[in-house]
């Protein structure tokens, strides 16, 4: 009998991909009430969806048993990081849509990071969207973790960070 190491219907290979070049980035800051939170989430087109890999050091860290930050992320709709004094990242606006579905089933709803005394690192496939339809929308991250259920965003609390997502096609990057 013949043991099966992969799926039979994808030819995927994740370390082969994530050393390929990604086809969108994102480069995360932290608002001024979180100047530490520095990263990048790097987009890669696969034919099964989309690899999001995302790199993000600097998130807050209470540093008590049982405490470990677990952080809301996001595809928003809004296509910059501009904000307000209220909401820093106001201009992000509400989760990336693409079919008029509630939370948690938004094209842009992700799962959490999970902090490590302030990094996180995290890789996972979705099919819910391509690189091109987020393409110059914003990634955000939220300071509490995604419930998966309040309306209409998971009650993850304030936006920390946000990234703004740009195509990596052309010669000159
Ligand atoms: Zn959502």
């Amino acid at each position: 009998m013949t043991k099966q190491f992969y799926c039979s219907h994808s030819d995927l290979h994740l370390s082969s991909i994530l050393c390929s070049r990604a086809q969108a980035a994102a480069v995360i800051r932290g608002s001024e009430k979180y100047p530490d939170v520095l990263g990048t989430v790097l987009f890669y087109q696969t034919h099964e969806g989309v690899i999001v890999f995302a790199e993000i050091c600097g998130l807050p860290d209470v540093q008590r048993p049982c405490y470990e930050g677990i952080f809301g992320f996001h595809i928003h709709q809004g296509t910059d990081c501009e904000g307000n004094m209220k909401d820093p990242f106001a201009d992000a606006m509400q989760h990336f849509d693409l079919a008029n579905c509630a939370h948690p089933y938004h094209a842009g709803d992700l799962p959490p990071l999970f902090g490590n005394k302030g990094l996180a690192i995290s890789a996972f496939l979705t099919n819910r969207f391509s690189v091109d339809e987020i393409v110059g929308r914003t990634v955000i991250i939220h300071n509490n973790p995604d419930d998966f259920a309040t309306q209409p965003s998971g009650n993850s609390g304030t936006k920390i960070a946000c990234g703004e997502i740009k195509s990596l096609i052309g010669p000159c990057i």
